[in-house]
């Protein structure tokens, strides 16, 4: 008889809701020996479940045979929990035998029986690490980055082609209608800033930032009000206002702050060159939060201003990054249509006390 398994045999929540979305109801699971709310054949979860696990190699289809001897390989089951924890910890002892029955169909075992201890990380793959992909990105931005700076800012010989930046599901982040983010403003003097000047400067005013050019104003959140006071670097003599802006639309932002694949079904299958080019999202990560010297800004900041125009152009409102002084994220937004500041208050800065 075809076993079932169900939604509470998995703690992902992208597995979680294809089977209540595609499964056959309520039923009896055989894996969590109850009856459960949402049931599916484990054969329906194949193609879910294989860009993961073609993450893995059998250890004999690479490694030479005198080499093998010494490596046993390690469990696929114990492979996948430990990397990606797809299943609930309340089956610990049904997890291999659900795992076959989910590639039953593939047949990827051998054929006397299971053979799940011969599994290892693809021999050319490094978790991010080390990746081809990424390093050779990462040797074209730099070049890229030196033209700009030194040769031909507006023609540039080199090309960098970064489209597909907003084809990797995980750094699309979308900000949601009713929520909050800060931004923060300092004085000389304790006079509150109201909300309508709590906005991005006119064209005239707008310096060259971390991401927009001289004359193009952006506008500068960050995700708390922390984040947002240490932002703007006040003396213990001066004033901050900080302005609460609401979302009033929707906003989708390319988030930088932290690449990081939180859930690996998202990435269906181009798993496999998302982990190959983590190391470069991160590289761009660290190029928009890094520090730069006074003196440095107005050709060092030309980088990242050509990288935040590249994502304005592919659609986004703004981009997120990691603040290098607060502990939370900055969100730079391309223009302020989709928020609005609905209340300042001032705040006094006094030293922080530090232990000696
Ligand atoms: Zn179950």
């Amino acid at each position: 008889m075809t076993k079932l398994c169900c939604s509470d045999c998995f703690e992902n929540q992208s597995v979680k809701d294809y089977i209540i979305n595609n499964g056959v109801g309520k039923n009896y699971c055989d894996f969590c020996d109850d009856h459960k709310k949402h049931c599916i054949e484990p054969k329906e979860l194949t193609e879910l479940f294989s860009p993961l696990v073609n993450l893995y190699t059998r250890i004999e289809e690479f490694m030479p045979m005198e080499i093998m001897k010494e490596h046993e390989g390690q469990n696929i089951a114990e492979k996948l929990i430990e990397d990606w924890n797809p299943f609930t910890n309340d089956i610990p002892d049904n997890v291999e035998s659900l795992l076959s029955e989910i590639f039953e169909p593939y047949d990827i075992y051998e054929d006397e029986g299971l053979d799940l201890d011969c599994w290892v990380e693809n021999s050319d793959m490094f978790w991010g690490a080390e990746d081809e992909p990424s390093n050779i990105l990462e040797t074209s931005w730099k070049e890229f980055c030196k033209e700009l700076i030194s040769e031909n800012r507006f023609f540039p010989k080199k090309s960098l082609d970064l489209s597909f930046l907003s084809e990797i599901p995980i750094l699309t982040e979308t900000i949601k209608t009713g929520s909050y983010l800060f931004r923060a403003r300092k004085s000389e003097k304790p006079i509150k800033i109201p909300p309508r000047k709590m906005g991005m400067p006119p064209t005239h005013l707008t310096q060259p930032g971390r991401a927009n050019p001289k004359g193009i104003p952006y506008l500068y959140l960050a995700s708390d009000k922390s984040t947002a006071i240490h932002e703007v670097r006040p003396e213990t003599t001066e004033f901050v206002t900080i302005g609460k802006f609401k979302i009033i639309k929707e906003l989708r932002i390319l988030n930088l702050s932290n690449p990081y694949i939180y859930d690996p079904f998202l990435c269906g299958e181009s798993l496999f060159r998302v982990i190959t080019l983590m190391s470069f999202f991160r590289m761009l990560g660290n190029e928009l939060s890094k520090p730069i010297k006074p003196k440095q800004k107005d050709l060092h900041y030309i980088p990242t201003q050509y990288l935040c125009e590249f994502i304005k152009h592919e659609g986004y409102d703004g981009v997120a990054y990691k603040s290098h002084v607060g502990s939370g994220q900055n969100i730079a937004l391309f223009n302020n249509e989709k928020v609005k500041c609905t209340r300042s208050n001032i705040y006094s800065i006094k030293a922080e006390a530090i232990e000696i």
